[in-house]
Formats: C-alpha cells, structure tokens, sequence
C-alpha cells in the first residue's frame, strides 16, 4: 500500500546509466556530427570515476552502457575502466565503431560485455570506407571474430551484438546483404536508425536521408528491406527499423535536418547553437520546414509520448552533464557526485511533468523514438513502474 499523492515526478532508483567517455573519434563519418570542424572535444572527468560506479550502486542501476557521440575506445586506458564496471558487478554493454586494432585485454573485456551494439552501416568494403573514413572493415570484422573466439575458448556465451545501421540513400537498397552477413558473423540484432542531415562534409561522400529518394528507388529500399526482415526472421534475428525511417519508406517525404549556427572567430569556426527540425521533401527536390507542433496538449484526446526514459535512464555525458536520454545533452552539470540528487533536479522534473500532462518540452515533441499514447494511460504505465497506485499518484506535487 502506498502513501496519497505519490509523487510521479521524482525517483529514488533507475536501472540503466549510459556513459559517454569522450565527444573524440578516430573515424569521419561522413554524416556524424563529431566530423564538423566546429564539433566541441570533450573527455569525461575519470578522476571521479570510482565515485560514480558507487553512486550508481547506491541508486540501484543494473545495466551500464558505454556509448555517446565519440568512441571510447581511443581513450587512455578505456578497458581499465571497462573491466572497473564489470567488476562492480554491472551488466555492461558498450556501443562501439570496433575500427581499432585492439590488445588482447581489450577483446577480452569486450567479450565479458553483455551487449556489444557496433555501428556499421554497409557490409560493402569500399562504401564502408567511404562513409566510414578512417576505418578498415578487415579490422572490423577481425575484432568480433576475435570477441567471439575468446568467448569460444573460455566456454562463454559471446555477446548479444548488434549491428546500427544510419538510414540513407546509399545503404538502404543494400540492407538485405547487410543482414546475410551479419547472421554469417553471428550478429543477433540489426537495426536501421535515424538519419540527422547536417550541412555537407566538404570532400566527403554525399548520401542523404530516405525520405529525399525518388519513389523508384523507395521501392527497391522497400523490397531490399522485407528482404531484410525475411532473412532475419528465418535466422531467429530481430530486424528493427525506426518508426520515422519506416514512415519514410511509405513515402513520408520527411527529413530530419539539424542546422548549426557558428561563431566565426579566431581561425575556426565555433558552435553556438543548433536546432534541429522535420523537412518536407518535393518531388523536385526542394524542401520546406514541416510546421511545429503547437506546444501544449497536442491532440483533443490528450496524447503524450510513450517514454519511460525520465523515469528510468540517466545519460553521463563526456561534458560532465547528465541528461535523461541522448535527446538532451547540456541540462545539468554533473560531477559524479550526488547523482540522485541530479536526476530530481529541476531539469529533469520538467520533463517528467511535460509528459505527465502533454505540456511537452519541444524536443520531446520532436523526438522521434516514441509514439503517441493516451496520456492517461501513460501515467498508469509510470505509475505501475514506480509501484503505486495511479489513482493516488499525482503528477504535479511541486512545491
Ligand atoms: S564512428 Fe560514430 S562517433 Fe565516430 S564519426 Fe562515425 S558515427 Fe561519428
Ligand atoms: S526527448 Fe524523447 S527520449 Fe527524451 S525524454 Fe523526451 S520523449 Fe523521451
């Protein structure tokens, strides 16, 4: 039985934590951010680092994952602080472009992960090496068979692995090839994520995003992945696409499009601010921004997004920020210590709030990884999840 007025906008617990070591990458992936010349270095302060992982105890946090803009595995000493979380007990999973040669400590300490997420858009060598700049798909494959023999030679279940694929022009078509030869490496997950355009990279391939390709070759995307999912289906893989690349696939003609803003002082650019925004796309190949939607209550039936995330995640950015989940980076300073008193701040209790009622912020509003749920509904669900009764749960307790 629980207390009235629980209340649903603060937490005492949360089960996952991701870490972003460093904004730095050893790869040019031609649509990424960390590409820009304006994009910010930053590395995650790891003096504190054994006061997070007892932190994270303290708030319960079972699963940690290692990911973020940047790559981890070019930062000093990156599979010390691997092998530190495995043995504080965390199921680790890390998200990685696995480029690197890597030590045998490392592939070991991989192999120990519960989950291995890699990002490899095409299975193609050279327009592997032509979006992925800088990285070697030889390399690449030798890592997992490596992860898998250890495992192999230990008599341990290897990783669940998963292959990310960025959605566009120049891999959609070729996603069946991809899933053949990830099952033939053993890969268990594939998966088809959103693709932001920024401004082009200068000599760089140009791709862009499924929602600006020609009904002709929409069709042949459309095939390539019923293929796709075919292939997994029979090999007892899962195949996922993006509900917003699916809704590109049936013609939406909507683009995600992120324009950044730069000060232009002292030599090279700086970022100032960015915004990002739903494009329409015409059959001439011009565009126009989609209309906002109208912030407050979005629809008459009182709709919210579908996301726990608030209530269950915390993401460790390498800025020394924490945020609720990869939509929102620099809301709240964060220093290792006193994470739960982080993750009730003021922040993060307007977010919950926002979709507690539909007042949502304009990046929940955005966002393209939830949909629409009734927002009564939707409070059940948090409610259930905190173990209260939503009937005597309110969502606005503040005082
Ligand atoms: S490997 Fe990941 S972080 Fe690095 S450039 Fe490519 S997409 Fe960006
Ligand atoms: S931006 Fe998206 S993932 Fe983040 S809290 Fe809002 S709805 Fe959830």
């Amino acid at each position: 039985m629980t207390s009235p007025h629980h209340d649903l906008l603060h937490i005492r617990s949360i089960g996952k934590v991701t870490l972003e070591f460093t904004t730095r990458c050893n790869l040019k992936c031609t649509y990424c951010a960390v590409t820009r010349p304006w994009h910010r270095k930053n590395d995650l302060d790891l003096a504190s680092f054994d006061v997070l992982v007892e932190e994270m105890k303290t708030l319960g946090v079972r699963t940690v994952q290692i990911s973020g803009g940047g790559e981890t595995t070019i930062v000093r000493g990156w599979d010390l602080y691997l092998a530190k979380l495995l043995d504080a007990g965390f199921q680790v999973s890390i998200i990685s472009n696995l480029a690197k040669p890597m030590t045998d400590h490392a592939i070991r300490a991989l192999s120990l992960c519960g989950e291995i997420t890699a990002s490899i858009d095409t299975t193609d060598p050279a327009l592997y090496e032509a979006i992925r700049k800088g990285g070697s798909f030889d390399t690449f494959t030798a890592n997992i068979r490596r992860i898998r023999a250890q495992c192999d030679q230990e008599g341990r279940k290897p990783p669940y692995m998963i292959w990310n694929a960025v959605a566009s022009d120049r891999i959609i078509t070729l996603v069946d090839q991809w899933v053949a030869s990830g099952i033939a490496l053993g890969i268990d997950h594939f998966q088809i994520s959103e693709f932001f355009q920024y401004d082009d990279l200068p000599g760089a391939i140009s791709i862009n995003p499924v929602g600006s390709m020609s009904d002709e070759d929409l069709a042949r995307a459309r095939r390539a992945v019923e293929r796709a999912r075919w292939l997994a289906k029979d090999a007892g893989k899962w195949f996922a696409v993006l509900p917003s690349v699916e809704e590109a696939l049936h013609g939406s003609r909507k683009v995600m499009r992120t324009e950044v803003e730069l000060d232009h002082g002292e030599g090279r650019p700086v970022f100032r601010k960015s915004r990002t925004f739903v494009q329409i796309v015409h059959a001439d190949g011009s565009r126009h921004e989609a209309p906002q939607p109208p912030p407050g209550p979005m629809l008459p039936g009182k709709k919210t997004k579908n996301c726990f995330m608030p209530w269950t995640e915390a993401f460790v950015w390498a800025t020394n920020d924490v945020a609720p989940c990869c939509m929102y980076k620099r809301i709240r300073p964060f220093n290792g210590a006193d994470l739960a008193a982080a993750l009730n701040s003021p922040p993060f209790v307007e977010i919950r709030e926002g979709l507690l009622t539909g007042n949502l912020s304009h990046t929940c509003n955005l966002c393209p990884m939830f949909e629409m749920v009734d927002i009564e509904e939707f409070r059940r669900s948090v409610a259930e999840r905190l173990g209260v009764d939503s009937l005597l749960a309110t969502p606005v307790p503040r005082s």
